[in-house]
């Protein structure tokens, strides 16, 4: 999972520890070896001077002074901006390909110099060092507000959850994933098939509903989804049903409605959780997804296929956005492929190299 991105991150990180040993065999160097260091950084700094050099050299006082600034300047040297940035350089476009947006990547970028320019790093701690930092920084970005979703349900019956995406992003699979997974936690669950739009939606719901054991309430095609969402919660209402899991239409070029008809499914039903679904492949159209939705009011997220994403920058630039709780992330297409986002696992995962 992820390979890609943590290949980048990865490359990155050995860029940055690198030039940090670098700077420590320099150091070495000096210790061991100070005139022929110095005579380096003489020649290197001014190669036009040569001949002037090894004046300066024949003039011991006038060497010797010069030695010990150099020296000195050697031992105290440090990463700096200067150094870092050459290496993060390309740092955006690198992480775009794995589908990180522009501002997230400058934001790391930044957040990386911010923390290692001029720190204290002890020899052979530079990748432990480097890759803390890296993890700092995408910790940062997943600092998301957090729900307890059972304890949600527990305070509010039925509680009701609509759920939005674009077309293919997983969201009816990911309705009968949480339905069942609340089942095994002993809640009872009633799907509601607002997805009127397209065609065999509301075959597939039923087909969903029926394998995992929990009513489904529709109405015909072309129905209003706002009216059989509002039905679904009175069957639960009547039924003493712990939740309500509304399918809605998936977002497509076709369905310019769309968005007064979720705003309409709000306004009507007042949802208890508002959760967007979002296919972890989708990659930088992720953002504008994120955006599209935000508009009726986005309440958590959850990401579909991570089984088959090499990239997950979508899940670090979504969040970015949004900042939104991550409900659950989505790995498989059976039914059990559904677990809570961790934020740990994930950047555990992320940064084992
Ligand atoms: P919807 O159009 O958003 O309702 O999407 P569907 O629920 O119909 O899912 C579209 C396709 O994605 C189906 O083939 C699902 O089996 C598949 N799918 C959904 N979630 C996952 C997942 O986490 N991993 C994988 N590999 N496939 C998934």
């Amino acid at each position: 999972m992820f390979d890609f991105l943590k290949k980048k991150l990865k490359e990155v990180a050995e860029k940055i520890t690198g030039k940090q040993k670098e700077i420590e065999e320099e150091k070495e160097k000096i210790v061991k070896e100070p005139e022929i260091v110095v005579k380096e950084k003489i020649e290197e700094k001014i190669p036009e001077i040569k001949e002037e050099v090894k004046e300066i050299k024949k003039d011991k006082s006038l060497f010797s002074k010069l030695k010990e600034k150099i020296v000195k300047k050697v031992l105290e040297k440090k990463l700096t901006r200067e150094d870092l940035e050459p290496i993060l350089e390309n740092f955006e476009v690198e992480l775009l390909e794995a589908d990180v947006a522009f501002e997230v990547s400058e934001k790391i970028k930044n957040d990386l110099i911010k923390e290692l320019e001029g720190k204290e790093i002890r020899k052979g701690s530079e990748k432990e060092v480097v890759v803390e930092a890296i993890r700092k920084s995408l910790s940062g970005i997943l600092d998301l507000p957090k729900i307890n979703l059972e304890e949600e349900i527990k305070k509010k019956k039925p509680y009701l959850m609509v759920f939005f995406g674009f077309n293919g992003s997983g969201k009816t699979t990911t309705i009968a994933k949480v339905a069942n997974f609340l089942t095994k936690k002993g809640f009872t669950c009633v799907l509601a098939a607002g997805d009127t739009f397209r065609a065999a939606s509301i075959e597939q719901i039923e087909e969903h509903a029926k394998k995992i054991g929990v009513p489904v309430i529709k109405q015909k095609y072309g129905a209003d989804p706002a009216a059989v969402i509002f039905d679904a919660r009175k069957y639960a209402e009547a039924k003493k049903i712990d939740v309500v899991l509304a399918d809605t239409a998936g977002r497509s070029y076709t369905n310019e409605n769309l968005m007064e008809e979720l705003k309409k499914i709000v306004r009507v039903n007042k949802p208890d959780l508002k959760v967007l679904v979002i296919d972890s492949l989708t990659g930088n159209d992720a953002i504008n997804q994120a955006k599209f939705f935000n508009e009726i009011g986005v309440d958590a997220v959850i990401f579909t296929k991570l089984d088959v994403n090499e990239k997950g920058g979508a899940i670090l630039s979504v969040s970015y956005l949004l900042k939104k709780p991550i409900l659950f992330i989505c790995d498989g297409q059976k039914y059990e492929d559904i677990k809570y986002f961790d934020k740990e696992e994930f950047l555990n995962n992320l940064l084992s190299f």
